[in-house]
């Protein structure tokens, strides 16, 4: 059916792209681009003789548009797959704009140099007008809506778990399930041990970049901003038992505050172990968390970074992760004039997703959402000129696709509430 450029070989992509092999008559063809092609080359050899899918490989800065502009006229793809870091979401958009061809992501834009004084300029209006304070937020992207509408190519932002899956699953429930949804608890529970004191599940820098942030949630239409981990509850995740979890700020709270009509509250919540959040505090109170360059025998060096590179890759977790993720919403709202609750989520094993593509179940719950959203695009199904969000399109199919390429979800009709 159609040519697929994935940007980026890192642990998402890693699953997303072996998604598209298996799913090959749908992604007839695979470029895998990266910045490190090694990356790329190990994953198509990896894939010889498993897919009818032709694969090939390109090295590519997706830094800078150039680049990715003669890149995508070479390869000539009918869609372009972002999983790179949330830092190209504007030059890999300029590009596909640039050549007109579709565009997909799994995160929303946050820059790398949160101290250049342009970007810090209109972070600190927004911060001031809109009253959260994320690095990253979806004005930049949804800034292309017009271009990308004049071009005539579509932009579906955010097709990873959450955001992503969490979004779709909002949609559905206000389909199928409530006329009105009132309020919506997103929980993210990780119940996997990779057996390391400290590690990060998917890119160090961006994960702690967002849990060391202030936490925030939007109530009554506007936002609420929370001290980092101020707000804790417990909660008994099905097939994964009692966790502590933390509120957190989360980009899909914001385009959910936008395309759910009528929504008064929305909360995202992430459970953490207790030795997580000691060694997080400590690396932040030593100045490790830093974002802006400091000086090190003479040469620059960015603190999360070279963190970074002391920290396991999260794409070695996978043979040592043992246990489950349970990750899902719960809705409140009214039926057919009546209250009504439900919860629809999905639980992963850690394990059973390493079996199948060699991935821990972080990476699997976002790469598989990334190929599902992508396929959305390329079937037509959710092609219209403009950027969107996944929860702009119908439902029902993603849905469906959800159960057959392995994140079967679960509708409660009875959950536990959360005060
Ligand atoms: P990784 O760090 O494992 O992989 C990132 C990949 O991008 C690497 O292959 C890296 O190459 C490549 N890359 C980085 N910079 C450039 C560049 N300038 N040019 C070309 N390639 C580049 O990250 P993850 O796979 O964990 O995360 C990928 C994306 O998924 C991120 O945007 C993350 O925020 C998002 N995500 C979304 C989730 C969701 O549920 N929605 C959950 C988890 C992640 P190299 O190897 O050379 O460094």
């Amino acid at each position: 059916m159609g040519k697929v450029l994935v940007i980026g070989c890192g642990g998402v992509a890693g699953v997303a792209i072996q998604k598209c092999a298996q799913n090959d008559s749908v992604f007839t063809e695979i470029c895998i681009a990266s910045r490190t092609v090694s990356k790329c080359d190990a994953l198509k050899a990896k894939l010889e003789g498993k897919t009818k899918a032709v694969i090939t490989t390109a090295k590519v800065n997706a830094d800078s548009v150039d680049e990715l502009v003669a890149l995508i006229n070479e390869v000539k793809p009918d869609i372009v797959l972002n999983l790179a870091l949330p830092y190209q979401d504007l030059t890999i958009m300029d590009a596909c704009l640039a050549t007109g061809v579709d565009y997909v992501d799994s995160a929303n834009y946050e820059p790398e140099d949160t101290e250049n004084p342009v970007w810090r300029a209109i972070y600190e209006k927004r911060c001031k007008e809109k009253g959260f304070t994320a690095y990253f937020d979806y004005s930049w992207q949804w800034a292309y809506q017009d271009r990308f509408k004049e071009a005539g190519i579509t932009a579906l932002l955010g097709t990873g778990f959450d955001p992503g899956v969490t979004s779709v699953f909002s949609a559905y429930a206000l389909k199928h399930y409530f006329d009105e949804i009132h309020t919506i608890d997103i929980l993210d529970c990780n119940g996997g041990d990779h057996g390391y004191p400290f590690a990060t599940n998917f890119n160090p820098e961006i994960n702690l970049r967002e849990v060391s942030a202030n936490g925030s949630y939007w109530e009554n239409g506007h936002w609420v901003e929370t001290k980092p981990m101020e707000i804790k509850r417990e909660y008994v995740f099905e097939q994964v038992g009692q966790k502590d979890m933390y509120l957190l700020h989360h980009e899909e709270i914001e385009s959910l505050a936008k395309n759910i009509p009528g929504v008064k509250r929305i909360r995202f919540f992430m459970t953490f172990g207790q030795s997580y959040l000691t060694h997080m505090k400590c690396l932040e109170n030593v100045g490790m968390l830093r974002t802006d360059p400091v000086m090190f025998n003479g040469q620059e060096i960015v603190p999360i970074q070279f963190l970074r590179t002391l920290l396991p890759d999260p794409a070695s977790l996978g043979p040592r992760t043992v246990g489950k993720t349970n990750i899902g919403c719960i809705f409140t709202g009214i039926k057919d004039g009546k209250e009504r609750s439900i919860k629809i989520y999905n639980v992963c094993d850690h394990q059973e997703c390493y079996k199948e593509v060699e991935s821990q179940a972080i990476s699997y719950t976002t790469g598989v959402p990334a190929m599902i959203g992508t396929m959305m695009v390329l079937k037509g199904l959710w092609k219209k000129p403009g950027v969107f969000n996944v929860e702009d399109f119908d439902p029902d199919p993603y849905m469906e696709a959800l159960n057959r390429w392995g994140l079967p979800w679960v509708v409660d009709e009875n959950p536990v509430l959360i005060d």
